[in-house]
């Protein structure tokens, strides 16, 4: 393995951004980020697709821009974050560092419509759409010098009443909505089922999303529709054998996290 350039230092910190949990090292951050690109390559050969057509996106929420970077000097192109003032300030501090300039922000917390400016002016991706009110929101704040939003609409495939995300029935009107807003590219669905900790029910699950990711692909068309966004550290491998095209993980690359009260 080559050696690794020092990581750059902060001068303060302010307190959303300080990692929470211990500071793993750069080596053993890079070590793990590995070994899921390993699970994600190992899972892909089983399903029998190729590993390129899986994108993994580290959720680096909680986590320091520092962990950021020294993964995105290996090659990790995609952070996902949840809590959106954290993500503005290692958004806006990243800009200072030069390996940090074709990194792509995917915002995956929930939307809240006074956050939507934030999200609209530093992020590249949106997982978590669920209402046109915030879609719009979306389209009239995102800044002309950017390109179109990237939006997926968060799908709720457990069928909770209670549960995050549209319902199955309300997916493609949504999705019609969204395509007559010319700073918003719809790419496809997100789904976050309960967690289950046996293979066939987390496969079952998954199952669902693809079904809703493949007639909403059929209806508009993969060029336009080419990301499922479904799988996390538990459940990444049941995901990529249901279709998968984007798995979120976190835990299994940046270790476990407390997570904030406030946003
Ligand atoms: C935190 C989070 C993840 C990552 O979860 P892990 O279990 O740590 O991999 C993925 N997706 C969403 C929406 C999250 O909030």
């Amino acid at each position: 393995m080559k050696s690794t350039p020092p990581s750059p230092s902060f001068d303060t910190p302010s307190p959303s951004v300080a990692p929470k949990g211990a500071i793993p090292n750069a080596a053993v951050l890079i070590q793990r980020w590995q070994a899921v690109k390993a699970r994600i390559a190992q899972a892909a050969l089983k399903a029998a697709r190729e590993p390129q057509g899986i994108e993994l996106l580290a959720v680096s929420k909680t986590f320091s821009l520092q962990d950021i970077v020294t993964l995105k000097e290996q090659g990790q192109r995609c952070f996902g974050e949840n809590y959106i003032q954290e993500a503005v300030e290692k958004i806006e501090s990243a800009k200072s560092f030069s390996p940090m300039k074709d990194a792509q922000w995917h915002c995956i917390g929930p939307l809240q419509s006074n956050k939507t400016k934030w999200v609209a002016q530093c992020f590249d991706w949106v997982h978590t759409l669920e209402q046109l009110k915030h879609a719009q929101r979306l389209n009239e704040q995102r800044p002309a010098h950017l390109p179109p939003l990237n939006v997926l609409i968060q799908v709720n495939v457990d069928e909770g009443p209670t549960k995050a995300g549209v319902q199955l029935q309300e997916v493609l009107p949504l999705a019609k909505e969204i395509m007559g807003l010319g700073r918003l590219r719809l790419r496809g669905v997100m789904t976050l089922p309960d967690f289950s900790p046996e293979f066939d029910a987390q496969l079952a699950m998954h199952q669902r999303g693809q079904a809703v990711f493949a007639s909403l692909q059929k209806e508009l068309g993969e060029v336009q529709i080419d990301t499922l966004s479904m799988g996390m550290t538990q459940d990444l491998e049941a995901a990529i054998v249901a279709g998968s095209t984007l798995v979120r993980v976190g835990t299994a690359i940046f270790g476990g996290r407390t997570e904030p009260t406030q946003d």
